[in-house]
């Protein structure tokens, strides 16, 4: 028997990726399921093209199998099988897709797609398998052949056995290291959390032999191994059901069993797009800022899906920075079974995907914040923080819907007000959106610059955190007020009253003024007579842009 060498190429793309592309190992199942998935779908298509043929959908399966004691894991499927060429060609040539060969062949209408338009996906198997063979029937085949193959080194064909059409490989799992153990791709409970991890919304059953201990009958204390084969997977992905099927327990559950979150979401955003680019998207918006949020270990992105098998697990580019809370997936058909992150990044889809989805989180909050007030304030509490970063570092394209989704403190109010509602009710001769900063709202309140202000009856909102004041600085206006604070020199409110009052005053008292500035130089630039005090006897006021509280933030910063 001659051993057959892989095409050259082939030979530097196995090593390439045996060692390197894949960063998780357990990713072969979900290649090899995926595979499987396919060439089930091919038949199915078959069948639908051909009235000859007809496609019981219980008779198509995927299984998956162990034998601890041999090392021996195998995946078959009841697919369209490989004839000797297809064997050849589609496992002895790396890059060459078979899916996308077949695609052109029968023209695939839309609603047909297969999965898969890379040729590495079934080699992820060497990653766990010393020797990988593949036995195969074809559909419309007599004979069935055996592909076997121990890596780079070639592979070879030989007729072989097989009763049914479809296609059955076989690893044989590698001896652990001394720094690797492969044993838990042996481990049915390992396995299981694999397939549900990554192919749990296959479309066609993923059958197991699932040995549980149950309680021995009649007794109620002795227990015996039991052997069943179960589905594991799924298989209806609940984001490709209807809106309407849906309960919010269903997306709750759907939450809980993604791991997103140990809290309960605030929201859920279900999309499902048809126009220029497909998918479908289920988002959550949590209740609570999860534990690891504000460390470097979190990763914000959503889980990406081609056609139903999992690519990838943070998609970062899906979503913007203060964004960064939510949680969820997005499966799209247009995306093909991609290896590596920086072929996503460039990928038209996706960036038009990322561009819908962005929107469709904002108009989202803004109807929350519309409908379900005390909800969207529970919300804000938690991330507005979030969007206030986000109207600082994304101005340019987003400030303007961004900005109606903020919120601040209000002397008027004693709670949480946006700008447009600060603004609606502001009186006629108002000419600034007042606001000062603090700590507390109660320190805030016993500031001396706010007497002026509130005294003249307009409202102040707090600022309490330190990027509160940054993000109006970006804005710098909103439906055309700017933004002023109380402790900025000119309020805009003093005009109306006489200067030469003043002047006269501060003629009066020049030799008090010139000693208080003569103690204080190297503390302030200037002491004058203020007209915006009533109960407080002085007060600390900026002539610039800068606030007295950003100047102790500028201050903290280093550099
Ligand atoms: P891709 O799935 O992207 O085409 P793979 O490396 O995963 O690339 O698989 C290469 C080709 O081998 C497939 O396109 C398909 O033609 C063939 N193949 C792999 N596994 C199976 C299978 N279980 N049944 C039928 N054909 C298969
Ligand atoms: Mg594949």
């Amino acid at each position: 028997m001659v051993k057959q060498q892989f095409k050259a190429e082939s030979k530097r793309l196995l090593d390439m990726m045996i060692n390197s592309i894949y960063s998780q190992r357990e990713i072969f199942l979900r290649e090899l399921i995926s595979n499987s998935s396919d060439a089930i779908d091919k038949i199915y298509y078959k069948a639908l093209t051909d009235d000859s043929l007809n496609f019981d959908k219980d008779s198509y399966y995927i299984k998956v199998a162990v034998d601890k004691e041999n090392r021996i894991l195998k995946i078959s499927d009841t697919g369209i099988g490989m004839t000797k060429e297809e064997l050849e060609n589609n496992l002895g040539v790396i890059a060459k897709s078979g899916s996308l060969a077949f695609k052109d062949e029968n023209e695939l209408k839309d609603g047909h797609d297969i999965i898969g338009q890379f040729g590495v996906g079934f080699y992820s198997a060497f990653m766990v398998a010393d020797v990988v063979t593949v036995i195969s029937k074809a559909l419309g085949n007599d004979d069935a052949y055996k592909w076997e193959s121990a890596g780079a080194d070639g592979y070879t064909i030989v007729p072989c056995e097989k009763d049914s059409v479809g296609t059955e490989i076989v690893l044989k799992i590698k001896e652990n290291t001394e720094d690797e153990s492969y044993d838990e791709y042996l481990e049915e409970y390992r396995l299981k959390a694999i397939i549900k991890k990554y192919s749990d919304f296959i479309r066609y059953p993923i059958k197991m032999d699932v040995t549980e201990k149950r309680l021995k009958e009649g007794s109620e204390n002795e227990f015996e191994d039991y052997c069943e084969e179960q589905i594991i997977n799924s298989m209806v992905p609940i984001w490709r059901k209807n809106k309407s099927e849906l309960t919010p327990e269903d997306y709750e559950n759907f939450y809980m069993e993604k791991h997103y979150g140990f809290d309960k979401p605030i929201k859920h955003i279900h999309i499902s797009v048809d126009g220029a680019v497909r998918y479908n998207a289920i988002l959550f918006i949590p209740e609570n800022i999860p534990f690891d949020y504000y460390t470097k270990e979190y990763e914000k992105g959503l889980e990406l899906y081609s056609n139903g098998v999992l690519i990838m697990n943070k998609c970062s580019d899906l979503l913007p920075d203060y964004f960064s809370f939510v949680k969820g997936m997005v499966d799209s058909e247009d995306l093909s079974l991609n290896i590596s992150r920086e072929i996503l990044q460039h990928d038209k889809q996706l960036k038009l995907i990322a561009k819908n989805i962005k929107t469709k989180i904002t108009s989202q909050l803004q109807s929350l914040l519309k409908d379900d007030r005390d909800k969207y304030e529970k919300f804000y509490k938690s991330f507005g923080r979030q969007l206030k970063y986000g109207v600082y570092s994304d101005f340019g394209s987003n400030k303007e819907v961004l900005q109606e989704l903020l919120m601040f403190y209000s002397s008027k109010e004693k709670k949480l007000v946006t700008l447009d509602e600060y603004v609606s009710r502001m009186p006629e001769d108002q000419k600034y959106i007042y606001y000062a900063s603090g700590e507390t709202y109660e320190r805030i309140e016993k500031l001396p610059q706010t007497e002026l202000v509130l005294e003249k009856g307009y409202e102040i909102l707090y600022f309490t955190e330190d990027i509160d004041e940054f993000a109006v600085k970006m804005l710098m206006t909103y439906k055309e007020k700017e933004f002023k604070s109380v402790s900025s020199g000119d309020l805009g409110i003093e005009a109306e009253e006489s200067q030469n009052n003043t002047d006269s005053e501060e003629n009066e008292n020049k030799d008090l003024f010139d000693y208080m500035k003569n103690i204080l130089s190297d503390k302030v630039k200037d002491v004058r007579i203020s007209k915006r005090l009533k109960n407080h006897p002085v007060c600390l006021s900026t002539d610039g842009e800068v606030t007295i509280e950003m100047e102790k933030i500028l201050k903290t910063m280093p550099g």
